[in-house]
């Protein structure tokens, strides 16, 4: 019997961070912590990755506290994975200082009987072998997504292409969807991803919102209107939170359903880029989703 939890493979990172309004060091990230985050409003998530032993208790504490079920993250001897980045004042392009793999470079996850059930599966930006390792381990899927970055179409472009074709829907941010294309037009991008094997195609453009490319529709939503943009950093993924867990929770993946998706995913961004790390989305209440989510209606209404 399959049960009704959304399984989520990706970093769980030490992150350290620099915007024009501050900065946060060796703070918890990670794009599978930034998603279970958003997504366990929704539904049960899992979460399949790797930190070394220098991870604070605190994170796994909170990450606990939070209801995001934890065995499948293994906790091994080494360091745990490290992002450094900033953003000017274009919040929109986080520019990377360093990747550390670290206990990442050996992680090859071997999921339990209740993981392999998973009704849904979120590949989580990581390395493509990652992901598909997970995904072959998954045995009757409802539907399956993924998300990238310009590291890993730089640096495992091939493994990234065979994933494609095992997935029902992609997302990542513009500028990488024309780097992995190679097409600047982002509708003939969409064209060449579904020749590829997805049949959604979600395109998240920042302050400037989602673009959702199915065969035969598109769909296209603002980020919410904000004073307080404090941190970008995991936005992409608290986005992808809040889509997913939407998309869990409908009965079939019509259009109705994925536009309301979108919303749920842009509602649980802009909660996240409020803060540093989690702190925001931590401390969220189901009701202020609902609010947001009934100003994103009238903010798009005409
Ligand atoms: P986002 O802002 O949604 O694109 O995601 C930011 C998160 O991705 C940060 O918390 C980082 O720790 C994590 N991250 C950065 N680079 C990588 C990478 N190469 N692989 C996996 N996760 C990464």
């Amino acid at each position: 019997m399959v049960n009704n939890q959304i399984l989520a493979v990706g970093s769980v990172a030490l992150d350290s961070v620099k915007t024009p309004f501050g900065k946060a060091d060796e703070t918890l990230g990670g794009s599978a912590a930034f998603f279970a985050a958003s997504a366990r409003f929704f539904s049960k998530v899992s979460i399949v990755a790797v930190v070394g032993e220098d991870f604070p208790k605190k994170y796994l504490d909170l990450i606990q506290r939070l209801g995001i079920k934890t065995q499948g993250l293994e906790i091994r001897k080494g360091r745990t994975f490290r992002w450094k980045g900033f953003y000017d004042y274009d919040l929109n392009f986080a520019k990377t200082l360093k990747t550390e793999l670290n206990v990442f470079q050996a992680f090859k996850p071997r999921l339990s009987e209740d993981e392999r059930r998973s009704r849904f599966v979120f590949l989580a930006n990581i390395d493509p072998e990652i992901q598909t390792s997970v995904l072959k381990q998954v045995k009757d899927p409802a539907f399956t997504a993924c998300d990238t970055m310009n590291y890993w179409i730089e640096n495992k472009k091939a493994g990234l292409l065979r994933l494609l074709k095992n997935v029902d829907i992609f997302l990542c941010n513009d500028s990488e969807a024309r780097e992995l294309s190679g097409e600047y037009n982002l509708a003939k991008t969409a064209q060449w991803v579904f020749s590829r094997g997805p049949k959604l195609f979600v395109i998240k453009k920042g302050e400037h919102g989602v673009i959702c490319f199915s065969k035969r529709s598109v769909f296209a939503a603002p980020a919410f209107c904000l004073e307080k943009v404090f941190d970008p950093t995991g936005a992409g993924d608290s986005f992808a939170g809040g889509f997913i867990g939407s998309l869990s929770r409908a009965r079939r993946l019509n259009e109705n359903e994925v536009r309301k998706a979108v919303i749920y995913g842009s509602v649980l961004a802009s909660y996240n880029v409020e803060s540093f790390s989690l702190n925001r989305v931590a401390a969220l209440k189901k009701n202020e989703i609902e609010k947001r989510y009934a100003e994103f209606r009238r903010l798009t209404r005409f």
